[in-house]
């Protein structure tokens, strides 16, 4: 028999983990540096794993049948996945989006026949952001409790609280990236927006090898918003969770799996973005970006000279081509 896949859900995973010789090079790093390139899932992003992991765990619980609809809470790449895979399994998809998310992501969720919502524009979330200087789980939470009580119409997926989340990356990602390293890995670099990728991957790779240093990359302090800054340009699909009280953690985040935080500003994402593409041919999203910027400076300390990086790169930079991305100059 030939090699043909029967449904997008079996494309997920398994992702390559490139050589970033030319990137090592243009910086002189005495570190290398792998990256996991997560826009080969079938939906270009990390986010694939759980989506379609979410919803075969639904399913298997009895919790969905074909016709209902699914909704899911976003900064827009799992709610790719979920009206994907919702779309080839005869479901229905509803997700809400952060506002100020690209474009593309609304485009494609609706190519894939789901509704698109705005945080902003649903009374009860866009207020308890504004009120909580945008905190998720707290609006999230908000809206669990006012709306969907009081209704069957829908399945909440609940990302920041499905176990799945850091689930499938224990399952898949950790054991891919132990594989394909032959376990020849000292430092795991990933940005933090749920934390599952983090969270899962580190807690398997830590069991395999307890001196791995796990690293999470979030927005730095000018990359925030926040009740003051409410229209800081932040970096798409991650988040500051160190500085949260413990109830507005996602519980998807084991925050004491990591060793060190690092923050990353818009800019220097910006920047590290644009290097990449030229460097290694690898056109990445934003938050690749910045993980790949935390990486380098992890790679240029004294103390891991000779050590083995993997930097986790979640989404393609096509889904970013309507912003700024690829077009500000000011660096050069
Ligand atoms: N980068 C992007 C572009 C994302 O969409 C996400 C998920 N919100 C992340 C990074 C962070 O991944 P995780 O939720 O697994 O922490």
């Amino acid at each position: 028999m030939g090699k043909i896949y029967e449904s997008i859900s079996e494309l997920v995973g398994r992702t390559p983990l490139l050589h970033l010789q030319q990137y090592e090079k243009k910086y002189g790093l005495k570190a290398s540096i792998y990256a996991k390139l997560e826009y080969y899932n079938p939906n270009q992003s990390s986010k694939d794993r759980i989506a379609t992991a979410m919803i075969s765990d639904a399913e298997k619980r009895g919790k969905i049948k074909p016709g209902d609809t699914i909704l899911e809470m976003t900064s827009g790449n799992t709610g790719i996945g979920v009206a994907a895979v919702a779309a080839s399994k005869g479901y229905k998809s509803k997700i809400y989006l952060e506002d100020d998310v690209s474009e593309e992501r609304f485009q494609s969720i609706r190519a894939f026949g789901g509704e698109t919502l705005r945080f902003g524009e649903d009374p009860v979330i866009g207020e308890a952001l504004r009120e909580s200087g945008n905190n998720f789980v707290y609006a999230i939470q908000k809206y669990k409790d006012e709306v969907l009580s009081k209704t069957n119409d829908v399945y909440f997926l609940d990302q920041d609280h499905n176990d799945e989340n850091m689930g499938i990356h224990e399952r898949t990602t950790g054991p891919e990236i132990w594989e394909d390293t032959e376990g020849d890995i000292d430092i795991l670099v990933a940005g933090i927006g749920t934390g599952g990728t983090i969270s899962g991957s580190g807690k398997y790779l830590k069991k395999k090898k307890d001196d791995i240093r796990i690293v999470a990359v979030q927005p730095g302090l000018n990359s925030r918003k926040n009740l003051e800054h409410p229209d800081v340009e932040g970096i798409t699909g991650i988040h500051a969770l160190d500085i949260l009280p413990e109830e507005r953690v996602p519980h998807s985040m084991n925050l004491s799996i990591v060793d060190e935080f690092i923050n990353v500003e818009t800019q220097d994402a910006k920047i590290a973005t644009r290097e990449i593409a030229k460097t290694d041919g690898i056109l990445v999203g934003l938050s690749s970006g910045a993980a790949l910027y935390a990486a380098r400076l992890e790679a240029e300390k004294p103390e891991n000279e000779g050590k083995k990086i993997v930097v986790v790169l979640p989404d393609s930079g096509l889904r970013y081509l309507s912003t700024d991305l690829f077009e500000d100059r000011e660096e050069e």
